[in-house]
């Protein structure tokens, strides 16, 4: 029933000959077919590593990415390729993400082409298809990404990415870097296309707000950990995670019922150097709950009901 599982997956940088950051440090979770999991946390927590290693761009450090329920890191060289075909990646910044020196026509081709699946005149038609599919024009073929508006260019790495039919999308902050009017007409497409051909997303943002629509559930990460795992409709009302808590408590309140019954959290400090986390609980140096325990022990990530997971020494 999963399409993908993550087991104790980390993946640590070496920084000089001492030093090592544990970008991500021992993540388990699964996706289920068609769903999507939105992933989110600060710049820095590690949710872009988790995203890459997943597709394949960087080797885990230890621990198992199954796909179909394969080990993806048992697979022959044919078989590695079909599942790079497979799992595709759509990035936070189209302008970075799409060569300018490239017609778009040929970038949403770069695909089709390296997994040699089309030519000619075929080629030609499945280029204007998935153009068209993401709601541009046949003609924009011929033109280059600087003749595109940012929510034009993410269109533009969408089709690219539709172009080999993956079944597993990781889509990292696709919607950030646009203009607030331009990001609901982006998440509307990706949950369009969503329904239409079966895709799996794995969905990060930096914000809850940014993953409340989209996302079936929604996984919380802190210093390469994820805290909290649960369905988008528990996190926003029954979050437990004191992190959680305040993050939800960051986004305005726009039910009228609701205004006055959430109190803003303000965490003291920054998050922690990387290169020199807490010891215990990542999250004590800021938490408002800690408790003696939190300095001594990592909380284990554990499935406290059904569906609801999370790592706190509280629960
Ligand atoms: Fe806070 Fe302790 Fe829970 Fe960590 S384990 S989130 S420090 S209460
Ligand atoms: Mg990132």
């Amino acid at each position: 029933e999963y399409v993908l599982e993550v087991q104790e997956v980390k993946k640590h940088f070496k920084m000089g000959a001492r030093k090592t950051v544990k970008s991500v440090d021992g993540i388990s979770f699964a996706i289920r077919k068609g769903e999507t999991l939105g992933l989110v946390g600060e710049s820095g927590s590690g949710k872009s590593t988790l995203g890459r290693t997943i597709v394949g761009l960087y080797e885990t450090t230890s621990g198992n990415v199954l796909f179909n329920g394969e080990n993806t890191s048992n697979l022959n060289g044919k078989e590695k390729k079909e599942l790079s075909r497979q799992m595709q990646m759509i990035f936070q910044d189209p302008t970075a993400s799409l060569n300018p020196r490239m017609k778009v026509g040929d970038i949403i081709a770069e695909g089709i082409d390296a997994y040699k699946l089309l030519r000619g005149k075929e080629r030609k038609e499945r280029v204007i298809e998935l153009l068209e599919k993401v709601g541009l024009h046949a003609d924009h073929a011929k033109r280059f990404p600087h003749e595109f508006s940012g929510g034009q260019r993410q269109r533009i790495g969408i089709a690219r990415a539709l172009a080999v039919n993956p079944s597993f999308i990781v889509a990292d902050e696709p919607i950030s870097a646009l203009d607030v009017s331009i990001q609901a007409q982006v998440i509307n497409l990706l949950e369009d296309l969503q329904k239409e051909q079966e895709l799996t997303y794995l969905f990060i943002a930096h914000d809850l707000a940014m993953v409340k629509h989209i996302s079936d559930r929604i996984g919380v990460m802190y210093m390469g950990k994820l805290v909290e795992l649960t369905t988008s409709e528990t996190l926003f009302q029954d979050p437990l995670h004191p992190y959680t808590h305040a993050l939800l408590s960051a986004i305005p309140v726009t039910e009228p019922k609701l205004r006055g019954t959430r109190e803003r959290i303000m965490l003291s400090g920054d998050p922690p150097s990387p290169l020199n986390p807490p010891t215990g609980c990542p999250f004590r140096t800021r938490c408002p709950n800690a408790i003696e325990k939190c300095g001594e022990e990592m909380p284990k990530w554990k499935e406290i009901k059904e569906e609801h997971w999370v790592a706190c020494h509280l629960f």
